[in-house]
């Protein structure tokens, strides 16, 4: 009699179609494995969730299920732990299983028959062994950078024996430089020693963006468990070598993985050890499909496991500083912290500022009017190029302006497909939207009324690259040479490879002055930086997103850790803030170098307001042909949410707020509308997400929401 087997398939998100369908097959499958299976008219991957002979009573009965096509056995199945790991992040994020599953696995997967993974699981199996053979060099020169022998300072050797001795979840909180990959290392290293199966994985942000950790744990661990050991997994790869390295992982061959938040889902069944480093970076959170926050799964894959977990970071987020509280206080995780620059003060006093540069803030109401940058700031940083440092100065917002405006009509370079302004890009005069792509040349006279006068408003950071050369045209470099400004954005390094090539021009001293957005404010070991300088911060002080100070907080301090990180030009180093604000709470704590009063601050008044992480939210997200077809579906969706909870009591802790249209309210002519769902408790939350979740789809299916293109819950949004 054949059995019941249930497996998880990807259906099209919001289709009728249950992601957990039953087939039948003539043994029982273990649960994990993956197999192919008929979805209509499609032969599709599936994960094997369970395994049943058949009940007395059937559900199903077994001959008119269609049987599973073929079994990819070559792989042994994915574990227990794995399993959860899925039907967790399902459960929180409102998922279906089955989509989150997918999504999980490697997409190159899913056009392998059984035979084709055989093939390749044996040739990886091959090169496996045969580079176990060759490459371990136990002793091999090694450089200052991955020397494991170097002496430690106090702190490290606290955090290292802390991570040891207790079970964690950790949070490491270290100043920019303060050694914190040496306790990443290290605890990777005492790891892998002792216990010759064990794994490790390492998550960063961005992998381009962070060069130097990957070269780091590959010099310091290759040459003694071979290349193969040590792997990366991150969208930067092609989907066969993800496959490969995702393969390499499940088989336990690899020993480190260094990946960036779809890591968190690799297979490793011998995981002993996850950091999370840069912890309060947005990139964790995942911006499209299922929701998750990478981070957050993270801690909960290691407490499942028993692996020993460490968040690091300069500038926590405000949720995991909280979480970090003492225990008597509630806090769940150990904070381990790390206040001082390395180089700064071993073994000698404490230097000012711990090591870090000074911050200057420089009164913009007092300058000259319209000036972009102040003349004290120009001085300091011609000061700097006449002695060989270099100087990094950040503006958020690429192009050269935001807008170009009509001088005599109200003609703005809006986009039509979107409620938000095209950017002029003066390199090749267009307009471009930032949002929907579009692309138009500029026009030589206003649209609307023909007047020649049209000008570009506000600054972006080739315009600044631009007054630089201008304000700079007459500084020469020690060597006579004129000096040279640069500038990393997104537009910069659309190239493969151009951002590795800019980045290596600013490491060989070629570049005196790098003007950026925040992409080269973070990770970056910048030896010869000095000064580094915010042109415009302001904006976000008064953002209507209650994160945006913590992120523009966290931008100034890793920013201002790119200064001065060569300790023979650590004295001489200066973080530079022009504001209009210079009395802002967020500028003293700044000026301190000190995280914890600002955290303290911002945490205060998120109490005051009830905001997380004093309460927890989700957002409903639609998006509409028009808005009133995304309202209707709100408020269809609002209606059944407040009825379901007036029969639960247990659920009045839940506020449903009116559905408002999204801060850019259409791109690419699709209306877009949020509701924030609100509660003092998670619990709650995710109770009332469970149950609210099929009013939805109902609601969805109302004739009146026929312009509904999607919808989506959000859980712990980062941005609202
Ligand atoms: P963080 O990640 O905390 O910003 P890093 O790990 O990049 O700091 O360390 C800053 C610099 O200090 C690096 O160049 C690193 O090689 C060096 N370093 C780390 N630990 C030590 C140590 N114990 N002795 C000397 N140099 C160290
Ligand atoms: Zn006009
Ligand atoms: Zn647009």
């Amino acid at each position: 009699m054949p059995h019941q087997i249930t497996v998880l398939v990807q259906t099209p998100a919001h289709s009728q179609i249950p992601s957990a369908l039953t087939y039948s097959h003539s043994q029982v499958i273990d649960a994990g494995t993956l197999v192919r299976v008929p979805l209509g008219r499609r032969d599709v991957l599936g994960v094997v969730w369970a395994s049943a002979s058949p009940p007395p009573t059937l559900s199903h009965p077994a001959e008119q299920l269609r049987p599973i096509a073929s079994v990819l056995d070559s792989l042994a199945p994915l574990d227990a732990t794995w399993r959860s790991l899925i039907d967790f992040s399902a459960r929180y994020y409102q998922r279906s299983v089955g989509e989150v599953a997918l999504a999980a696995l490697p997409s190159h997967l899913r056009s392998l028959q059984a035979d084709g993974l055989a093939k390749r699981v044996a040739k990886l199996a091959d090169e496996t062994k045969s580079a176990q053979k060759s490459t371990p060099r136990s002793e091999q020169a090694s450089s200052n950078e991955s020397d494991s022998t170097r002496q430690l300072t106090a702190a490290q050797m606290e955090a290292i024996g802390r991570v040891q001795s207790e079970p964690g979840p950790f949070l490491l909180f270290g100043a920019t430089g303060s050694g914190k990959t040496e306790v990443y290392l290290r605890c990777t290293e005492q790891l892998l020693e002792e216990d010759a199966s064990a794994q490790v994985l390492v998550m960063v942000p961005e992998i381009n963006l962070t060069p130097q950790l990957v070269r780091m744990f590959s010099d310091r661990f290759a040459p003694r468990f071979g290349q193969a050991a040590v792997q990366s997994l991150h969208s930067g790869m092609t989907p066969v070598q993800r496959l490969n390295s995702w393969l390499r992982a499940h088989q336990g061959h690899t020993r480190i993985l260094l990946g960036t938040r779809m890591a968190v889902f690799a297979s490793m069944p011998r995981l002993r050890l996850i950091v999370v480093d840069e912890e309060h970076d947005p990139s964790y959170k995942s911006q499209d499909g299922p929701r998750h926050s990478a981070r957050d799964l993270a801690v909960y894959r290691g407490q499942q496991l028993g692996a020993k977990v460490i968040l690091g970071s300069a500038t926590p987020s405000l949720e995991s500083w909280h979480q970090s509280r003492a225990s008597e206080q509630g806090g769940r995780y150990l904070r381990l912290t790390m206040a001082q620059r390395i180089g700064s003060g071993i073994g000698q006093s404490v230097p000012p500022n711990n090591g870090l540069p000074r911050v200057r803030l420089v009164d913009m109401s007092h300058q000259p009017k319209d000036c972009v940058i102040a003349p004290p700031l120009i001085q300091a940083i011609a000061e700097r190029v006449a002695r060989g440092q270099q100087s990094l100065l950040l503006l958020n917002r690429r192009g050269y302006a935001p807008v170009l405006q009509c001088q005599d009509c109200d003609w703005k370079s809006e986009c039509p497909h979107c409620s938000a302004y095209r950017v002029f890009h003066k390199i090749d005069r267009t307009l471009r939207c930032h949002h929907c792509g579009l692309l138009e040349k500029v026009p030589r006279q206003c649209p609307d009324c023909g007047n020649q006068d049209i000008l570009p408003m506000g600054r972006g950071t080739e315009r600044l690259e631009e007054n630089l050369v201008h304000l700079l045209a007459d500084i020469r470099r020690p060597d006579g040479a004129p000096v040279a400004i640069a500038r990393i954005d997104a537009d910069t390094t659309r190239l493969k490879g151009s951002l590795e090539t800019q980045l290596a021009q600013v490491h060989a001293g070629e570049i005196d002055v790098l003007v950026g957005t925040q992409m080269v404010a973070k990770g970056h070991d910048f030896r010869h930086i000095t000064l580094v300088a915010a042109v415009n911060p302001d904006n976000a002080l008064f953002s209507a997103d209650f994160r945006a100070p913590e992120r523009l907080f966290s931008l100034l301090m890793q920013a201002a850790g790119r200064a001065g990180r060569d300790a023979a030009l650590g004295e001489s180093s200066e973080m530079w803030l022009q504001t209009r604000y210079p009395q802002h709470t967020l500028f003293a704590a700044l000026k301190q170098h000190d995280y914890p009063a600002f955290a303290q601050d911002q945490l205060g008044e998120r109490e005051r307001a009830g905001m997380p992480p004093w309460s927890a939210q989700a957002l409903v997200r639609a998006e509409a042909r028009t808005q009133e077809a995304a309202q209707v579906f709100l408020s269809c969706a609002r209606q059944a949410g407040v009825q379901l909870l007036g029969q639960d009591s247990a659920n009045r802790a839940v506020t449903l707020y009116p559905p408002v249209p999204m801060t850019i309210q259409r791109v690419a002519n699709i209306e877009r509308t949020q509701m924030l769902v609100e509660s003092p408790s998670r619990a709650a939350l995710q109770r009332f997400l469970g149950a609210w979740h099929d009013s939805l789809h109902a609601c969805a299916r109302q004739p009146d929401c026929k312009g509904l293109i999607r919808w989506a819950i959000d859980v712990d949004p980062l941005s609202i």
